[in-house]
């Protein structure tokens, strides 16, 4: 007989996009399992580069006191053409939402932190070492079946096992154990390799890059980093190389057709391959792998119960640094409303969206990695000095340059369909921009003390109203209130108006102050817990 277990939501995966869709899940009260077929949390040489909306939601989850030291904040890259000059330099706007655009870190360190908080909530249970085997869909719950190998159902710490010696994807002995789990929704986050994708026959469309990489990570190497990734596009072998922070270093070199993977792997050839940058005699290889790239998107992100979301959902090259924080944002998106509709605060129009948002932007996340892979990886001598020619032509052009230098290509996410509403009529021209992005996070002040705006946030949905005077009124869905000055002036466009923040952070939509009726009204066929919005009024507090 399977050892059966009945949750609310099943996430399949421990990857960075599960193991925050579970963390996530826990905190707005489900209960939640996560099955990973490793025994730990990962340690592979992979992502390298987070957004300021990725480490938005690693505050979120209590994690960026540790994962902040371990990080180079508030990077840029710089673009070499041909004969090493540079012909780009770009860096990311101002921080707009708490946190710098672009910063450098370590993937396995990222997941060893969200394993660690995972195993902090009470109302999550961690299955590693076991694999889904079967999926059955029912009107009402899915039935994963499982298989457990050996005896452990927590993990361990991928990268600190690694550290000390362990395996992390050592295969675990022991027998095998039956495992049956119920659960009103599964969120599949199993990588580009999605064993629920194939199961549930969705499509995934697009292709397999041609060239190979080898991707290596250094310990020990001396000196400060510069707080740039570099791109050598040098027409000869195209290389990146990314610092981070207590001498990490990441190389990588791409592979010719005729190179051998295995054989380019070994010590000999990275310190080869390394040599051109740096002294290779003090320099520890932590990571090495050999990867090709996939650019490819899922059919469909939903079949009936079941949600995929990360890697499982869209694969991309790693030339934009979008792959992982796709996840998180898929992973957040996909947590609050499962959340909202187990919990009867909405009903399942409210999951639809999650696609209509989530689909479009990945698709668009998979093509510009590709087209900044054939920039990079271009090795064709004509190509590359017009590729040359091209990019440092813009500098002529200041609205090109700006849009380059300052990589306003890298769109952030802007909904204009799904969980957000046309702003009402008489909204000033510039403040509706707010809708369908992610509320800013500027520090505001409270009683004399400065704050980070996320602090004034309740869980669920708020409204913040903009009063004149630089003030902004944040109430929560039980009534409360809380005021606090915009230090900053960042919402000054929208004094006089009212904006609906999702439990994701999103703005779903804005009104005059004297309209926010119809403002909840316009979502709450969707998310009904809107049409209570505030009736609680338990007080004000602050
Ligand atoms: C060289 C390289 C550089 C990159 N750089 C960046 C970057 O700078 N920025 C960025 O954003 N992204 C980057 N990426 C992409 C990023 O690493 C991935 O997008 C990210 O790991 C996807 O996370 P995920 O959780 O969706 O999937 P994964 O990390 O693949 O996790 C999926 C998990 O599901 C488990 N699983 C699979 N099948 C089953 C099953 N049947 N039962 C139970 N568990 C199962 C797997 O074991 C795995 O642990 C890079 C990738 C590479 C290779």
């Amino acid at each position: 007989m399977a050892q059966s277990h009945e949750i609310d939501v099943l996430v399949i995966g421990s990857g960075p996009t599960g193991l925050t869709a579970a963390n996530l899940l826990a905190d707005s009260g489900l209960q939640v399992a996560l099955i990973e077929k490793n025994p730990g949390s990962g340690d592979e040489p992979r992502a390298i580069s987070a957004t300021d909306e990725t480490l938005r939601v690693m505050q979120h989850l209590g994690i960026m006191d540790e994962l902040g030291p371990q990080m180079l904040m508030d990077t840029g890259a710089r673009y070499f053409g041909l004969g090493g000059k540079v012909i780009a330099d770009v860096r990311p706007g101002a921080p707009r939402l708490g946190q710098p655009g672009k910063s450098q870190f370590d993937q396995p360190i990222m997941e060893g932190l969200l394993y660690e908080a995972a195993t902090l909530r009470q109302n999550l249970d961690l299955h590693y070492a076991t694999a889904a085997t079967k999926i059955q869909q029912f009107s009402d719950h899915v039935i994963v079946h499982a298989t457990r190998t050996g005896e452990a159902t927590t993990g361990f710490n991928g990268s600190k096992a690694a550290d000390s010696g362990q395996d992390p994807y050592a295969v675990v002995e022991g027998q095998e154990t039956a495992l049956e789990f119920k659960a009103k929704w599964v969120l599949a986050c199993d990588g580009g390799r999605s064993f629920t994708r194939r199961e549930l026959g969705i499509g995934l469309q697009g292709s397999t890059q041609v060239e190979r990489w080898i991707v290596v990570d250094l310990l020990d190497v001396p000196g400060n980093p510069e707080p740039f990734a570099s791109f050598h596009c040098n027409g000869q072998r195209p290389a990146v190389v990314v610092p981070g922070v207590g001498g990490r270093r990441r190389y990588e070199f791409m592979l010719f057709d005729h190179e051998d993977g295995d054989a380019m792997i070994t010590p000999e050839s990275i310190t080869k391959l390394v040599a051109p940058f740096q002294n290779t005699d003090v320099v520890t290889v932590r990571r090495a792998a050999v990867y090709t790239a996939h650019q490819r998107i899922a059919d469909t992100y939903r079949k009936s119960r079941i949600l995929l979301a990360g890697d499982a959902a869209h694969l991309m090259p790693p030339f934009a640094g979008q792959g992982l924080n796709a996840g998180i944002r898929d992973a957040v998106g996909a947590a609050w409303r499962l959340a909202a509709v187990i919990k009867g605060e909405a009903n399942e129009m409210l999951i639809d969206d999650y696609e209509t948002e989530r689909r479009p932007h990945a698709a668009e996340m998979v093509k510009l990695s590709k087209r900044i892979g054939w920039v990079v990886m271009n090795t064709n001598p004509v190509i590359t000095r017009v590729r040359d020619a091209v990019v440092t032509g813009t500098r002529i052009i200041p609205a090109l340059n700006r849009w380059l230098t300052g990589m306003r290509f890298l769109k952030q996410p802007h909904y204009t369909t799904g969980t957000v509403t046309a702003p009402i009529s008489g909204v000033p021209h510039l403040a509706q921009n707010f809708v369908g992005r992610m509320l800013p996070q500027p520090d505001l002040e409270v009683n004399g003390a400065t704050v980070k705006l996320d602090e004034l946030l309740s869980a669920g949905w708020n409204t913040i109203e903009v009063v004149a005077g630089f003030q902004l009124v944040f109430t929560n869905q039980e009534g409360d209130s809380v005021r606090a000055k915009d230090i900053n002036r960042v919402f000054d466009t929208a004094t006089g108006t009212v904006l609906l923040i999702r439990p994701d952070y999103y703005v779903a939509g804005i009104a005059p102050a004297s309209q926010a009726d119809q403002l909840l009204k316009a979502l709450s066929a969707k998310a009904t817990v809107l049409r209570t919005f505030g009736v609680a009024k338990q007080g004000t507090r602050g």
